[in-house]
């Protein structure tokens, strides 16, 4: 049993306040009776509530995929820029963060969630969960270079990149598959190879692919078909 102003903070209805207005005025019902007392006790599974006329349900955790724009930055607060938080207009889930970063000027798919344990999985090194980057180039790849980055590429760092996948599309810019997530992990390893990243979208996440309808800065929830296959692993036949 759970305090109806609890219940219905959770299902993000407003602020505690507002939430005892609401209650004191009349606007929620419970099973269809009107229900003044802010701490009513109400069964969150059997129980009906309706606020002004509308079901209220609960949901622990909210996804969404947002597709970055250029110029604002992959956290929750910044004292310089727009985070990608401040593009999320109109939601009111608490806690959200960014599922991993993407560069300032980086740009493509972002997931954004408050589930700190699909979080916590999908970013870690064991799950090899894979990313696609269409990645804009200097100069035109040689077959030695795609195939240095295809069996990995020192970046400085104790170890050596994990294979690649590289996918020419024209002679400025192909798809690059990685299966990790180290800081400036593509800029760095075209640089590890002599050439330059121009500019940089990644247009996959593990089992989630950007939407062509999804312009810069638009957003939209993740499917619950979506939610479930990041959750099996996020990787293609996990
Ligand atoms: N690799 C980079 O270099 N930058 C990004 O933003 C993402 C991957």
């Amino acid at each position: 049993m759970v305090r109806l102003d609890k219940f219905l903070c959770d299902c993000n209805i407003g602020t505690r306040s507002q939430i005892k207005d609401y209650i004191r005025l009349g606007h929620v019902c419970i099973n269809g009776t009107v229900v003044k007392k802010a701490d009513s006790k109400l069964d969150e599974i059997n129980d009906k509530v309706t606020f002004r006329g509308e079901p209220c349900s609960f949901r622990k955790y909210a996804y969404y995929i947002l597709n970055k724009p250029k110029g604002v930055v992959s956290a929750t607060t910044d004292n310089t820029a727009d985070t990608v938080l401040s593009l999320l207009i109109g939601v009111k889930d608490k806690d959200l963060f960014p599922v991993g970063r993407l560069d300032k000027d980086t740009t493509g798919l972002l997931l954004i969630t408050n589930d700190g344990a699909l979080a916590h999985n999908l970013l870690s090194p064991k799950k090899h969960v894979e990313k696609t980057y269409l990645t804009g180039i200097r100069t035109p790849l040689t077959e030695a270079e795609i195939e240095q980055l295809e069996s990995g590429v020192d970046i400085g760092e104790e170890e050596i990149t994990l294979p690649a996948r590289v996918r020419v599309v024209d002679q400025h810019s192909i798809l690059l598959t990685i299966h990790e997530g180290r800081f400036h992990q593509v800029k760095r390893m075209l640089k590890a190879v002599g050439n330059e990243v121009v500019s940089l979208k990644r247009v996959s996440f593990g089992t989630l692919s950007l939407d062509d309808t999804l312009k810069p800065g638009a957003y939209r929830e993740l499917t619950s078909e979506e939610i479930l296959s990041l959750q099996r692993g996020g990787n293609h036949g996990a």
